[in-house]
């Protein structure tokens, strides 16, 4: 019986280690949600965000375009991070 009880142990381990991940990916997702008013003006480059689009993007402070050159650029940053570390991991 002294392996079953093993096995329980490992689970439980595994178990806290998943637990952990999702509360980390949970956490992120929040502090990326958009908070509080929508802005009327771009906290960038202070256009006009249309009226529409601060209905549809609730708490939206970038117009349109200076929302996707955010994004462009957190996505190249993003594959940088993967490829770098990749490469520390072979050396
Ligand atoms: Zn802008």
């Amino acid at each position: 019986m002294t392996g079953v009880a093993g096995g329980f142990a490992k689970d439980g381990a595994v178990q806290e280690q998943i637990d952990a991940t999702i509360d980390d990916a949970v956490e992120r997702v929040r502090h990326r949600l958009p908070r509080g008013e929508s802005l009327k003006h771009c906290e960038e480059c202070d256009a006009d965000i249309p009226e529409a689009r601060r209905k549809a993007v609730p708490g939206v402070r970038l117009c349109v375009r200076c929302q996707s050159e955010n994004d462009k650029q957190s996505t190249a940053f993003a594959g940088y991070n993967r490829r770098g570390s990749k490469d520390s991991q072979l050396r």
